[in-house]
């Protein structure tokens, strides 16, 4: 070891001294403001597992409290000896470093440590004031390693200085020591545990609050942009009417009509999200009723191909029965597949091909809509559920936020995968055909 220890040390034991009072921890405690704080006496039922296990008994407190008096005097040597060993070690030493005062105060926290070690009580005070010296260690950033290998340099000593007392028993002295250090390690590992589960509790605190708050933000904005689209349905429909009617007015070669017909596509468009803003923002529950899973299916791909302008995306059914009967909100679930199959034919353009894939499953039913597209990057695959992401110029976002509603109050659920440049699935599985779930539960 670089420093040799002294022997002449003396020390002036204060044991009103709070070892979680050093200058260290004053400092890191200014520093980290969701530094964690601990239920004193919660762990206390802990410490008579800890005993239980390494059979620490009254006749070892016996043993350990007979000792101090023959050791007492050899403390201030076996603190000089401790911390030579420590101030060789460059990583314990950046702790320090910068309070000069610090290892005068920490070497008189450890000759009392050391007589508390010997003391004979071994109840709750002395686990909590252990726990609390272990906390010092983490707060301080002492590095883990130290707890056990500047125990190992404790353990050393103190059996070196047994071997060279004259007694009866050596063998039982050696045991009762052994157990007390164990037990020490035992509860500056459970300070690091409880530590790093505080420091963990306030990550997710933290991180919760951010996702309420993003919840609260993102309700706030849909309610305003439902009032604004409230607003906007009716006069759409008004100037809607209108335009219909100059352009049922004009001769059939006018030159007006194709711009009508071209302001009234524009006007479908907005008049479309408008109502998605809508389903979105003011959610209904579902009306339930019987329906048929396939011929609902093939209706909808009739309204894509004839509504969407994407006749020429070949869109296939394929089904195991003609028919699969099934308690829902038609509407609502027509509304789910329009948005599922719109995008799984954007995604193909011309010459792609969209599969809608239905089965029985037990009581339940699964539908499959397969597309070999252009796909999903996997770093956007997991915001596609967000309500207003859209890669697309003119989408809303909203679909799949509101087919993920609709099928969770089915009591259904719905999951998507991608390979960009291959294609996406979007798989529904209604869990119970028959029982449409979910009770009150709005979409
Ligand atoms: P929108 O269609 O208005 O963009 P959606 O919520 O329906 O909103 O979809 C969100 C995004 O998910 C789309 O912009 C697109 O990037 C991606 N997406 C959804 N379905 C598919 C699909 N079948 N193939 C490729 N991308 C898809
Ligand atoms: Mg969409």
């Amino acid at each position: 070891m670089a420093t040799k220890p002294s022997e002449h040390i003396s020390l002036e034991l204060k044991p009103d001294w709070d070892a979680s009072n050093t200058e260290a921890s004053r400092k890191f405690g200014r520093m980290n403001p969701h530094l964690p704080t601990y239920n004193r006496g919660m762990d206390a039922s802990c410490f008579d597992d800890m005993k239980r296990y390494v059979d620490f008994s009254t006749a070892d407190a016996q043993l350990l409290a007979e000792l101090a008096e023959p050791l007492t005097k050899r403390i201030p040597s076996l603190v000089a000896e401790f911390y030579a060993i420590l101030q060789s070690d460059p990583r314990a030493m950046e702790v320090f470093a910068g309070d000069t005062d610090q290892i005068d105060r920490l070497r008189q926290s450890l000759a009392l440590w050391f007589s508390r070690l010997l003391g004979g009580e071994y109840g709750d005070a002395y686990y909590q004031k252990s726990l609390d010296i272990g906390h010092t260690h983490v707060r301080v950033n002492l590095p883990q390693y130290l707890m056990f290998t500047a125990m190992n340099v404790v353990r050393r000593s103190l059996l070196r200085e047994i071997d060279g007392l004259d007694l009866t028993d050596r063998a039982a002295y050696r045991a009762a020591l052994e157990k007390i250090l164990d037990l020490e390690l035992a509860i500056m590992n459970q300070s690091y545990h409880e530590d790093l589960m505080a420091r963990l509790k306030t990550l997710e605190s933290v991180r919760f609050e951010k996702r309420l708050d993003e919840a609260r933000h993102l309700a706030s904005l849909g309610e305003l942009a439902a009032s604004v689209a409230h607003e906007i349905k009716n006069p759409l429909a008004g100037i809607s009417g209108a335009l219909q009617v100059i352009r049922h007015g004009l001769a059939e070669k006018h030159p007006h009509r194709e711009v009508m017909d071209e302001a009234l596509k524009q006007i479908n468009r907005l008049d479309a999200a408008v109502k998605d803003l809508l389903i979105y923002a003011r959610p209904k529950p579902p009306q339930r009723g019987p329906l048929d899973l396939v011929s609902l299916v093939r209706r909808v791909i009739m309204i894509v191909r004839r509504e969407s302008g994407l006749g020429q995306v070949k869109i296939t059914v394929d089904a195991e029965h003609d028919s699969i009967e099934m308690i829902g909100d038609e509407a609502q679930l027509q509304q789910v597949l329009m948005n599922v199959i719109i995008n799984a034919a954007h995604a193909c353009g011309r010459k792609g091909t969209v599969q809608c894939r239905i089965q029985r499953i037990g009581a339940g039913a699964r539908l499959a809509i397969v597309d070999n597209g252009v796909g999903i990057d996997p770093e956007v695959l997991p915001r596609v559920w967000e309500p207003f992401f859209t890669t697309k110029a003119k989408g809303t976002g909203l679909g799949l936020s509101i087919c993920h509603r609709i099928i969770t109050a089915h009591g259904g659920t719905i999951a998507l995968e991608s390979k960009p440049n291959e294609g996406t699935q979007v798989t529904i599985d209604f869990g119970d055909r028959n029982s449409g779930a979910g009770d009150s539960e709005k979409v």
